[in-house]
């Protein structure tokens, strides 16, 4: 029984522990949405778009390089390290 109400509640979050996990911005709200109206199923499915959808945490303008991963600037055409183009 307990092992049911477990999943459930993993379930239940599952927007949230996605948003968190990728280190999504939006963690907060997406939460707050989730908690508040994951009830309603709309709610949830909203809450899990949204936390799929929405862009992960840059710091200071920085992104990762989708080739090597290193940090390189958002605006960048090349990346300084291994000179692949960005999109
Ligand atoms: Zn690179």
């Amino acid at each position: 029984m307990e092992v049911l109400i477990l999943i459930g509640l993993l379930l239940y979050f599952l927007p949230t522990i996605v948003a968190e996990s990728w280190k999504k911005q939006n963690a907060d709200a997406i939460f707050l949405l989730n908690f508040l109206l994951g009830w309603t199923l709309i709610g949830w499915v909203i809450s899990f778009v949204w936390a799929a959808s929405s862009p992960k945490i840059t710091h200071g303008g920085l992104t990762s390089c989708h080739k090597c991963g290193e940090h390189i600037l958002r605006t960048a055409r090349r990346c300084s390290f291994c000179h692949q183009r960005t999109f």
